[in-house]
Formats: structure tokens, C-alpha cells, sequence
């Protein structure tokens, strides 16, 4: 996402990069692209237009530092402006130490990713020490139920649920059992409606005064741009939520909800929910959603995600392997599976600066592991270990248990030889070089 606000405003600078000064002109060109850039983006027009003024005001104000062209520091103030816009830093969840258990309550429209954001939160407290209950409060649709059911058996985190369509016992009941089963954090999903009605609200609110909740999430489905938007405004005026929930930020949508979302509504966002499988929920920083807006990339989550989910053990035996060249077929799957955990690939890509612009999207799309990792479950151990003794007929045997061609084993089987080459002499140049600075 962002992909095509990111290029215009990319633009921009661009055109402002030839330009030895700043002066109400080229600022003026500047600030009319970048209006455009927003509005297209589906950014909320009184949004968009406080945004650019702000941003005009202080380009003419601030003085150039002769180090910085003025594009670079026109590109500074966008970055701070849409930070500020989307509210600063990072808001926390507020969950009251003292209270046992601490209440989340989740309300939105249905399909927004209600239920999929409570399984992928509870996923995320229980791995920072906490122990969640889910309570299906959707007592409406037993779909509702059955998908909380078999999320939080995912993420293997009980889930409360009644027979009778009655919410508000649902709600009373799974507190009580909460505090029997010493559970720390209550999830409540309540019902979502396709649209906005008198009943859902109603209910919403009689459970958020019967509960008290610590925290009131709003979800909302970023695709649905400016209506976003406009049921922010209405849940809040009903509810007065404390923090907003983003979903489906992967997809295509244009991105402007995330922009208009803070400044509309005056709450901050505090996740964003970047894909279906249960570990795609991140944490909302502004800045680094500015950055990414602004297509400087988010080196900064990438690192981080990758620090919370490899195996740090497991790489550090692999690197020794590697150094003593022992780096084999079992190896490699076990890359792959670490690949896998981190997540959507196409989400990280989008991450690592420049990268997105590279790789094109529908390979990224494309991109299919399961073929590899057939292969390499179809051949003998000593293969994995050895993959020089792979000969013809080991290749077709592959071929066949894998349900590939013989082509693709021959390929893989190329590409592992190349990356151990260049492995090899990585190593090798990394060795010599630590002989050097060790004779200094
Ligand atoms: P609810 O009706 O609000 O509870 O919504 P669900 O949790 O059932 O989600 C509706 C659909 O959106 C499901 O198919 C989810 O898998 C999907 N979904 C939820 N969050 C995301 C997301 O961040 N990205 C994508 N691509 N799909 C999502």
C-alpha cells in the first residue's frame, strides 16, 4: 500500500531537487502535487489541505541549512508533518495493573477483521507473559463463534463462548470465568453489524457501562477508505473508543484512512493488522509509517521483527556451519522455515527500502516455497547432507515423490551449489580479514 502516494510524492521532490532555493513558487508547485498526491491517496480533504498548509508554512519559514538541498529538506518536514498527523509516537495499550483481569473490549463493523485482530492480540499478550481469555460476544452469528473457536485454538488461548444469542451474558459470565481460571486479560469480540445500526451501537454501549473496559478498540478496514473514516466518527460518537485498530493495511487500499483516521477522530491508532495469518499485527509508530509513506522504507520494524522471530540459536549453529562449510540441504529448509515465520513476505519486502520497487509484486506474490520444501522432504537423509551424491535417477526419484520435473531439482540443486560457492568465499574473506586485524 501507499505504493502510488509514495511515487507522486517521490516525484515531487524529484522536481524540487533541481531547484538551488526554495521560494514561494516552487513551493507552491510542491504543495499542489502534494495535495493532489494526498487526496488521491483518499486522504480526507480538510486533512489534506491543513497538512499542506502546515507544511508550506514552515518550508518558507525554515531557513536551509547549506548542507541540505531544499528537496532533502522539504522531505524532512513532510516526514515530521504526516508523523504528527498520524499522532506523534506510538500509543500503548493502557491496561490497569491492579485490575484482575485487565478488559479489552473489541467493537466494529463485521468483516472489518474484528475477530482475526482479538485471536492475533491475544497471541501477542500471551507471548509478553500474559494469560488471556477471548469471550465470543458475537452471540448472533455461530460462525462468528466457531472462527473465534478455531483462532484461538491457533493461538492457543481459550475462548468463552454461551449457546443463548444473549451478549451481555456472555460478557458477565466470561468475566466471572476469567476470574475463576486466574486469567489476566479479558478479549471481548462483540457483535458487528454490516452497517452501522441503533441495535449494535446499543448493545456495544451497555456492555462497555456494564464492563468498564480498560481499553476500547475501534477496527476498521483500511480498504474502506474515506467510509473508514466516516464510521471512526460515528463509533466515536457513541462509544468513545481509546484507540483504533487498521486492518487489511496489505492490501491495495490507498492508505489515506491511516492518514485521516487520528486527525478525524482524535484517538490514536495504536495497531495495525498487515495480513491474515496470526502473527501479521503490528504496533502503529507514526514515524515509521511516515517514513515508509514517504518511501524511505522501515529498516528500523524489519530489524525488529526479525530479532522477535528467528531463532537466534539456531542461526548462530548455522553460521559455524557454515564457517566450517558443513552448510547443507537440511540447513537450507531450516532458512526457509525461519523465512516463513517471519511473516508475509511480501510485508517485509515492503519494509527494506528500494526493495519493493525492485521485486515486482505479482513475483513477490507469486513466490511459493512448497515446492522446494517437497523437494527436499523427498530426498534421503544422506542426500540432505550430501546433495553431490544426487545423481540422474536420485534426481527423477526427487522429481516424482515431489510432484516436480526433473528440471526444477536440477535447479535447486544449482542455485544451493551457487549459494554455498559464494557462502564459501564470504567466509573465507571474512577469515582472512580477521587475520589482518588481528597481526595490527
Ligand atoms: P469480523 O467480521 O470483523 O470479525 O472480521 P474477520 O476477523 O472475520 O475478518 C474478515 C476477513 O478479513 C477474514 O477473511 C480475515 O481473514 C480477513 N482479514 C482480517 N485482517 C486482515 C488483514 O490485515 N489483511 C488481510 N488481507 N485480510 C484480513
Amino acid at each position: 500500500m501507499f505504493d502510488s502516494l509514495s511515487d507522486k510524492l517521490e516525484l515531487t521532490f524529484k522536481k524540487l531537487a533541481g531547484q538551488a532555493t526554495i521560494n514561494e513558487i516552487n513551493i507552491g508547485i510542491a504543495m499542489r502535487d502534494i495535495k493532489r498526491a494526498l487526496l488521491s491517496a483518499d486522504v480526507n480533504y480538510k486533512v489534506a489541505k491543513k497538512l499542506v498548509e502546515d507544511i508550506r508554512e514552515k518550508s518558507l519559514g525554515e531557513e536551509v541549512i547549506k548542507s541540505v538541498s531544499p528537496a532533502q529538506m522539504i522531505v524532512k518536514i513532510v516526514n515530521d508533518e504526516l508523523t504528527e498527523l498520524m499522532g506523534g509516537e506510538n500509543k500503548p495499550l493502557n491496561l490497569s495493573p491492579k485490575k484482575l483481569p485487565a478488559i479489552i473490549m473489541v467493537a466494529g463493523l463485521q468483516g472489518s477483521g474484528k475477530t482475526t485482530f482479538c485471536a492475533k492480540l491475544a497471541r501477542r499478550l500471551k507471548k509478553n507473559g500474559k494469560n488471556p481469555l477471548l469471550v465470543a460476544a458475537d452471540v448472533y452469528r455461530p460462525a462468528a463463534i466457531d472462527q473465534l473457536k478455531t483462532l484461538g485454538e491457533q493461538v492457543e488461548v481459550p475462548v468463552f463462548s454461551i449457546e443463548e444469542p444473549d451478549a451481555m451474558k456472555a460478557v458477565m459470565q466470561g468475566l466471572e470465568a476469567a476470574r475463576a481460571g486466574a486469567k489476566d486479560v479479558l478479549i471481548v469480540d462483540t457483535a458487528g453489524r454490516l452497517q452501522i445500526d441503533e441495535k449494535m451501537m446499543a448493545e456495544a454501549e451497555a456492555i462497555k457501562n456494564a464492563l468498564k473496559p480498560d481499553e476500547l478498540l475501534f477496527v476498521v478496514d483500511s480498504m474502506m477508505g474515506q467510509e473508514a473514516v466516516n464510521t471512526a466518527r460515528e463509533f466515536n460518537e457513541r462509544l468513545d473508543f481509546d484507540g483504533v485498530v487498521l486492518t487489511k493495511l496489505d492490501g491495495d487500499a490507498r492508505g489515506g484512512a491511516a492518514l485521516s483516521i487520528r486527525q478525524v477522530v482524535e484517538k490514536p491508532i495504536k495497531f495495525i493488522s498487515i495480513g491474515e495469518k496470526v502473527d501479521d499485527l503490528d504496533l502503529f509508530y507514526p514515524e515509521r509509517m511516515a517514513q515508509r509513506i514517504l518511501g524511505m522504507g522501515d529498516i528500523v520494524s524489519f530489524v525488529e521483527k526479525a530479532q522477535e522471530t528467528l531463532d537466534i540459536e539456531k542461526t548462530m549453529q548455522m553460521q559455524k556451519r557454515l564457517m566450517k562449510n558443513e552448510f547443507d540441504l537440511n540447513d537450507f529448509f531450516d532458512q526457509l522455515q525461519q523465512l516463513k515465520k517471519m511473516g508475509s513476505i511480501q510485508g517485509l519486502i515492503e519494509m527494506v527500502p528500494g526493495l519493493n520497487k525492485m521485486v515486482p509484486k505479482q513475483e513477490i506474490e507469486n513466490l511459493d516455497f512448497r515446492p522446494i520444501e517437497a523437494m527436499i522432504n523427498s530426498m534421503t537423509k544422506q542426500e540432505k547432507e550430501n546433495p553431490e551424491i544426487i545423481n540422474g535417477s536420485r534426481r527423477q526419484r526427487i522429481a516424482k515423490g515431489s510432484g516436480t520435473k526433473v528440471q526444477d531439482v536440477n535447479l535447486l540443486l544449482k542455485q544451493f551449489g551457487e549459494m554455498k560457492k559464494m557462502m564459501r568465499s564470504v567466509s573465507k574473506l571474512s577469515q582472512s580479514g580477521r587475520k589482518i586485524t588481528s597481526q595490527n
